[in-house]
């Protein structure tokens, strides 16, 4: 069927008092934004609702992907608009409805009328009969059932006539944007893309670093990750990604510290680095893909440690307490996994221990660290200031 209407169903927002006009600004802007290169779409707020109008022709799986992207959204009903409210109208449209939305007609329905205009000529009940009666009378097959039905036949009149039965479910969150900024550690692998989704779902802008170890890691590597960003993206809106070339920060960790601690030293300067980056792009917290357990660097003992390096910002990690399957399976869901799975290295991998440290403490880390001073800071300094941009959209 060729729908020029689709309401949009939003849940949480609806709960934010005051703040939801905000909200829903941030989400109608958003879906704008993400339909415009699809045709001409209109997106406007009525009577409380979110309506999208199509004024062009569109490719109706392409508008189903883009809207099932946009955070804020649970549901997206395809809509049927009666111009003409007379009785008799809204009755044909809800019979040609349900002929041509359901070449079965084996199930049980229920009629749920609202309307506006309480000098529309029939009541509510009265609408939920006649169409009702006027459904049993086209498709005999049809059965009512108003406590459970398998379909329930909305029909709202207002100005114009609506009609929807059908739900496609949405991504469900918070519009981005309404709940500030975080700089997401995005490797190449299967989590820090699922970490950059659930803290952007929950309305979070993000930007993004990513260390690049030349010629340990390849262009390739680093292709790999802008990919993951543009992923990220289709959800979380524009990533402005850092590049930070890592190699000489890197050499300088592997020459001079003790080789069983060289990734938890590494993953403290990227913590440092991603801090400072982070604070002078007004994020508020550091997004990682860390879950308790996966590697030796993310035990108990190892994250504390690593987390002490981020001295002025919080570290979200909402992988943390997933197993490595559960991960798998947003990130199959998102589209990013099979990204994540090609083969190429990246830079902890490069430099990895045979035998790394698995709990690690504090102090001896520290002593360890001394080593470095005198030798890194003009490295580091460096790295911060050859800081490749990139724009994931
Ligand atoms: P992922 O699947 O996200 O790569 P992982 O299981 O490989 O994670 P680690 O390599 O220990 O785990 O990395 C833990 C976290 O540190 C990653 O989730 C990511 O947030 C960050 N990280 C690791 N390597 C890099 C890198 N080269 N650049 C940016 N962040 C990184
Ligand atoms: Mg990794």
């Amino acid at each position: 069927m060729d729908y020029k209407v689709f309401l949009i169903k939003y849940a949480e927002i609806g709960t934010k008092g005051k703040n939801r006009y905000v909200f829903e600004d941030i989400m109608c802007k958003r879906m704008r934004a993400r339909l415009k290169p699809l045709g001409k779409f209109e997106v406007k707020r009525e009577y409380g609702r979110i309506f999208v109008e199509a004024h062009s022709e569109y490719d109706y799986d392409d508008v189903m992907k883009v809207l099932g992207t946009i955070f804020g959204v649970v549901g997206i009903c395809p809509v049927v608009v009666v111009e003409d409210t007379a009785f008799e109208n809204i009755s044909k449209a809800v019979v040609d409805y349900v002929a041509n939305e359901y070449k079965n007609k084996d199930f049980t329905f229920k009629v749920h009328a609202r309307r506006n205009d309480k000098n529309y000529p029939k009541s509510s009940m009265e609408l939920n009969c006649d169409l009702g009666a006027a459904l049993l009378e086209s498709f005999p097959e049809l059965k009512v059932d108003v406590h459970e039905p398998e379909v329930m036949i909305n029909v709202e009149v207002r100005n114009v006539a609506y009609i929807y039965s059908k739900t496609i479910p949405g991504p469900g969150g918070l519009p981005v944007g309404t709940n500030g900024k975080g700089m997401v550690l995005l490797s190449g692998g299967i989590d820090s893309p699922v970490s950059a989704y659930m803290i952007a779902k929950r309305g979070v802008e993000l930007e993004a670093v990513y260390f690049h170890a030349p010629p340990y890691t390849s262009e390739r590597a680093k292709q790999k990750v802008i990919d993951l960003g543009n992923l990220v993206a289709q959800y979380s809106g524009p990533i402005k990604l850092h590049i930070v070339n890592f190699t000489d920060v890197q050499l300088a960790i592997y020459d001079n510290c003790p080789h069983d601690e060289l990734t938890i030293i590494m993953k403290r300067v990227f913590y440092k680095m991603a801090q400072e980056l982070a604070l002078a792009n007004d994020c508020q917290c550091i997004i990682t893909g860390e879950s308790i357990g996966q590697v030796s660097s993310q035990t108990v003992q190892s994250l504390s440690v690593i987390d002490l390096a981020a001295d002025k910002l919080p570290v979200m990690r909402p992988c943390i307490g997933m197993d490595k399957q559960e991960i798998i399976d947003i990130s199959e869901k998102i589209g990013t996994y099979e990204t994540s799975i090609q083969p190429y290295e990246d830079c902890c991998t490069t430099f990895v221990a045979k035998h790394p440290v698995t709990r690690p403490k504090l102090d001896k880390i520290l002593e360890s660290e001394k080593a470095l001073e005198g030798k890194i800071e003009e490295l580091y300094q460096k790295a911060m200031e050859t800081v490749e941009v990139v724009y994931c959209r």
